[in-house]
């Protein structure tokens, strides 16, 4: 099997998660005692937040680029950046890269190739829902269209991300809001969810919901998985 890179950190909740997918979907191609390969550079999610704060993507690049190459240098064969926001970045690390960055849009979109859906829900950080990163990869590419909520709504979501998920809270309430959140996006059309920030997930889980969800954590490691295991 391929040595996987990951960018880890963003936030390390949902590294867990990646790494917890990561050995469960390695065991349940390859049986036994076998376990995912992995090289991780978990950073300190706090100096990227400083960043982005600042509308600072060009150092957000450098620094993940960095932590990037350390990965190939260690002799990663692929990369994963594990946050969907980061992917604002994604041409710049794997222009820094001679390994292939595996970007969660196409990771997304095989998932909905597979649930045989076309109009999703977007859900995830202001940056995720309102600027092209994930959403032109998926229209332009995919063909799939994207919806997203109001801009109140954004900023609720936006907000729970960064001040809650990113510090380790995971409310009932702010539950309720989300399951709320996505019954609006299903009454306009949505046919699945995109849970856009890899926290997500770790909040809501597929029986909240009546529409099917598409965790990125999962669909990136899936992806990742197939790439690695030929
Ligand atoms: N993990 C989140 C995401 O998938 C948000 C935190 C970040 O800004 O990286 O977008």
């Amino acid at each position: 099997m391929k040595k996987i890179g990951l960018l880890g950190g963003m936030t390390w909740g949902s590294t867990i998660e990646y790494y917890r997918l990561l050995n469960e979907g390695t065991r349940k191609r390859l049986g036994g005692r076998h376990s995912c390969k992995i090289l991780m550079d978990s950073v300190d999610f706090s100096e990227l937040h400083e960043l982005i704060s600042k509308d600072d993507w060009t150092s957000v690049g450098t620094k993940l680029a960095q932590a990037a190459l350390n990965t190939e240098a260690g002799g990663a064969d692929m990369l994963l950046i594990g946050a969907n926001t980061m992917h604002r970045v994604a041409d710049t690390v794997q222009g820094a890269l001679e390994i292939p960055v595996l970007h969660i849009s196409d990771a997304i979109a095989n998932k909905a190739k597979e649930l045989n859906v076309s109009k999703l829900g977007l859900l995830g950080t202001a940056f995720t829902m309102e600027q092209d990163f994930i959403s032109k990869p998926l229209s332009e590419k995919h063909d799939l269209e994207i919806i997203t909520p109001a801009s109140d709504v954004r900023a609720i979501i936006h907000d729970s991300i960064f001040n809650e998920f990113a510090v380790g809270k995971f409310l009932d309430s702010t539950r309720e809001k989300y399951i709320n959140i996505i019954k609006d996006l299903e009454a306009n059309g949505a046919e699945a969810i995109i849970l856009g920030c890899t926290e997500i997930g770790l909040l809501i889980k597929a029986s909240d919901c009546n529409i099917p969800l598409i965790d990125t954590v999962q669909a990136h490691v899936d992806a990742a998985l197939d790439a690695a295991i030929v």
